[in-house]
């Protein structure tokens, strides 16, 4: 007789849902995808896609339609100190010399994977307020009345995620004392501009970097002030451009023109958490920033979520639904030994962009020498390691 195919509900549609929704599929995994909002849209401005998470991306068939929106990132990617004076390149390729790092708008990625699955996949209008389990099955439970039952449950639902409760003690995310001023700017606006550069100014307690993002029409940026008041975590909150602006007085003329040509902009309070004592109850799983919340100092939150998705699918292929708790168990012990790492290592580079060190001398020496660390993110084939994993497990 056929096995019966596993069932998996993932709670949360954003770029770890969505990446572990494709991942699942092409693993033969039948999922669901229920997501909060009404109408699926990832709000916001640019997010780096690296080597490890493109790897996995164009592995899932999404190579063209990532090339279509993605803004390739290299010539001229620098680091400087807050004058403008050169610290060091910025690695954007793989020890390969491969070229892997796209500048993207939340929204085009969101758009690429949502567009990849079967239509019915996602179900918007879907805030989860509840989740059981037995021996045999698990069950989802959402604001609007509906329930959902299958084999295998998925929180990917952020970092404040409803099902986070139902795997560890509830605990609050931990603030970071950062908040990030965001926007995008056309680059016809700055003809000037290094148009493939990914570029970080660091300055004290501050720091400010630019990225193309959408093909090279749009310029990302990002401005990293301190701030004793803890900010909301949302993409709907409007900075206050000339506050913006004031932070960054007196630095690089490069930056300081920027911020003269932004209309609007976001800001966003920085959280993230100590590494979870568990990912995994049962039938149910976290990923993404459910999982591992981070500090956006490395740009890997999201790069790690999609990693956790294929690593998900890997473990979960072929599997029967009774099999399901075990391979859960594999998956939050192999992927735990990256994450943590990235974790804590995302909080230490903030320090470096932040210059809170006793010397500058000594931070441009760690700058210069965290190529290496960069090439063991970079390196990493997710998908390679998981399937080597299980067979000496
Ligand atoms: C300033 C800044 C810059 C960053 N830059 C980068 C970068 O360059 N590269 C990078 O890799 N990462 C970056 N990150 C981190 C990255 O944005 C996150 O790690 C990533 O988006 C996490 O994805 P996720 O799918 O786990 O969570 P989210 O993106 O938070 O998605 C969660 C989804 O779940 C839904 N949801 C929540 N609760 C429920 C519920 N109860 N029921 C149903 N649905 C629900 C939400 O609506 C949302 O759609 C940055 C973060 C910040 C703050």
């Amino acid at each position: 007789m056929p096995t019966k195919r596993v069932r998996a509900a993932i709670v949360g549609g954003g770029i770890g849902g969505l990446s572990a929704a494709n991942a699942l599929l092409i693993r033969g995994i039948d999922v669901t995808v229920f997501e909060q909002v009404d109408t699926l849209r990832e709000v916001g401005t640019g997010v780096s896609i690296f080597p490890n998470g493109r790897r996995q991306l164009e592995r899932m068939g999404l190579k063209d339609a990532l090339a279509q929106v993605g803004a390739k990132v290299g010539d001229g990617s620098e680091y400087y100190r807050m004058d403008g004076t050169v610290v060091g390149p910025i690695l954007t390729t793989d020890s390969s010399g491969w070229n892997g790092v796209y500048g993207m708008h939340r929204a085009d990625l969101s758009r690429v994977l949502a567009e990849a699955l079967p239509g019915t996949t996602i179900l918007t209008a879907h805030r989860c307020v509840g989740f059981e389990q037995n021996a045999h099955v698990a069950q989802v439970k959402f604001a609007n009345g509906m329930t959902a039952e299958a084999d295998v449950v998925i929180g990917a639902d952020g970092i404040q995620s409803a099902l986070q409760k139902y795997v560890v003690q509830p605990s609050s995310p931990e603030y970071s004392g950062s908040r990030a001023y965001r926007g995008l700017i056309p680059s016809t606006k700055l003809p000037e501009w290094r148009k493939e550069a990914h570029q970080t100014w660091m300055g004290d307690g501050k720091h400010f970097m630019v990225y193309p993002v959408r093909s090279g029409q749009l310029l990302n940026y990002v401005g990293f002030v301190p701030t004793s008041d803890e900010t909301v975590e949302s993409w709907s909150a409007i900075g206050d451009r000339d506050e913006l602006a004031a932070s960054f007085e007196g630095w690089d003329p490069r930056v300081v023109g920027l911020l003269e040509k932004v209309d609007t902009c976001f800001w966003w309070g920085l959280y993230d958490r100590q590494p979870l004592a568990s990912w995994t109850n049962g039938r149910l799983a976290l990923l993404g920033d459910a999982a591992h919340a981070m500090l956006p100092h490395l740009g890997q939150g999201a790069n790690q979520a999609i990693e956790d998705g294929v690593a998900l699918a890997v473990f979960l292929e072929g599997q029967t639904s009774g099999e399901i708790v075990d391979a859960l168990q594999r998956y939050e012990v192999f992927r735990r030994e990256r994450t943590d790492i990235v974790q804590a290592e995302a909080r230490k580079n903030g320090l470096r962009y932040d210059s809170r060190y006793k010397s500058l001398e000594e931070r441009d020496k760690e700058i210069a020498s965290s190529a290496e660390f960069r090439k063991w993110l970079y390196d990493y084939d997710v998908e390679k390691a998981a399937m080597s994993y299980l067979s000496r497990v």
